[in-house]
C-alpha cells in the first residue's frame, strides 16, 4: 500500500524572538501561514525493518539526516512499530530558504504514517513527536495558520489570511537557521507588532496584515548577507503591499491582494533574482 501527503511551505508573518533560554534555544512567537508552494511525499511500506528516503536533489542528504528519516524513526521508536517504509520525497520547496522546507516534510511524514498504518494518533501527539524533530515542525502537522510559541512547539489556530498572492524572490545563497540564531543579540533586536498582525487575521484586513508584517532575524540575515536588502528594496519598489525576509531567510516575499498586480510584481522580479515563485496563501 502507498500514500500521498501533501507538504506545503510556510512563511512567517512575523517571527518575535522574545528571550534566551537556560537550555540554549530561544524563546519566540511566530505567526506563520501556508502557501501554495508544496513538496509531496510518499510512503510505502517495505518488507523489512527499516527506513529509506528518496529524492532528487543536490542540496539534501537521503540517509538519517534527511528530516523525513528522522520523523520516521521518532515515530516508529514512539509507538514500537517494527515496520519498514520507503519515503520518497519530490522536492520544489528550495532548501535551506526559511520556507521550512524540511519541516513540512517530516511533519507530512508523521501525518502520513498515522494513516499508513491506522494508528489515529491525535493531532497534539503528533505535535509532540514533531518537536522533537525540529522548530517548524509542529506548526507543520497542521499547517493553514497558527502562531507559535515557546521554542515552536506550542501551537494555537488562527483565522486565515484573507486571500491573496505571494511573491517569493530567493537568492542564490543557502542559509543556516542556526548560525542566524548564534548571532542574536536581545539588546539590539528589533520585534514585530504582533498583536496587530492578530487583529488583521480577526478583521480580515489585507492590507493591515501588510502594514504589520515583521521578523526579529530580518536585519541580522542582511547584515550578512546584503543581497537580502536589495531583493527587498526591489520588491518594495516594485509595489508589493508587504515585503518581508520568511524564517532566518533568505527568502524574501511580497504580499499582493490582486493577481493581475501580483504578476507584474512576479515578472519584475524575474529580471532581478534568479528563483522567483508566485503563489496563493493557503491559510
Ligand atoms: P526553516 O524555515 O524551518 O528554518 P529552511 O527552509 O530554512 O527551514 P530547510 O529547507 O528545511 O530550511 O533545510 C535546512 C537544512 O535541513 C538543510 O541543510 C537541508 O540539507 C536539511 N534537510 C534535511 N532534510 C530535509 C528535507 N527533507 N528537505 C529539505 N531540507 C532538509
Amino acid at each position: 500500500m502507498a500514500l500521498f501527503e501533501n507538504a506545503p511551505a510556510k512563511i512567517n508573518l512575523s517571527l518575535d524572538v522574545l528571550s534566551k533560554r537556560e537550555d540554549g534555544y530561544h524563546n519566540v512567537e511566530m505567526i506563520m501561514t501556508t502557501i501554495d508552494l508544496s513538496d509531496r511525499v510518499m510512503l510505502s511500506e517495505i518488507a523489512e525493518d527499516r527506513i529509506e528516503v528518496a529524492l532528487e536533489s543536490r542540496y539534501v542528504p537521503s540517509d538519517e539526516r534527511n528530516l523525513a528519516y528522522k520523523a520516521a524513526k521518532v515515530f516508529k521508536d514512539t509507538y514500537r512499530i517494527r515496520k519498514g517504509v520507503r519515503i520518497n520525497i519530490e522536492k520544489s520547496i528550495p532548501v535551506s530558504a526559511g520556507l521550512g522546507g524540511g519541516s513540512t516534510d517530516a511533519a507530512a511524514v508523521l501525518r502520513g504514517l498515522n494513516r499508513l498504518w491506522s494508528l489515529n494518533i491525535p493531532t497534539e501527539k503528533l505535535q509532540e513527536m514533531g518537536d522533537m524533530i525540529g522548530t517548524d515542525v509542529p506548526f507543520c502537522v497542521q499547517g493553514k495558520t497558527a502562531i507559535a510559541t515557546g521554542r515552536g512547539e506550542k501551537i494555537e489556530r488562527l483565522p486565515s489570511p484573507p486571500p491573496g498572492w505571494v511573491v517569493l524572490a530567493k537568492p542564490d545563497i543557502g542559509v543556516s537557521s542556526r548560525t542566524i540564531f548564534q548571532r542574536i543579540d536581545m539588546k539590539e533586536i528589533s520585534h514585530p507588532n504582533t498583536s496587530q498582525i492578530l487583529r488583521a487575521l480577526n478583521s480580515g484586513d489585507f492590507q493591515l496584515m501588510c502594514d504589520y508584517i515583521g521578523n526579529s532575524l530580518e536585519a541580522i540575515t542582511m547584515n550578512l548577507h546584503p543581497e537580502v536588502l536589495r531583493i527587498k528594496k526591489a520588491m518594495v519598489q516594485a509595489g508589493a503591499s508587504g515585503v518581508l525576509m520568511s524564517g532566518s531567510g533568505p527568502t524574501v516575499y511580497g504580499l499582493v491582494e490582486h493577481h493581475s498586480k501580483a504578476r507584474r510584481i512576479y515578472n519584475s522580479m524575474c529580471g532581478f533574482c534568479d528563483e522567483v515563485y508566485l503563489v496563493r496563501l493557503l491559510g
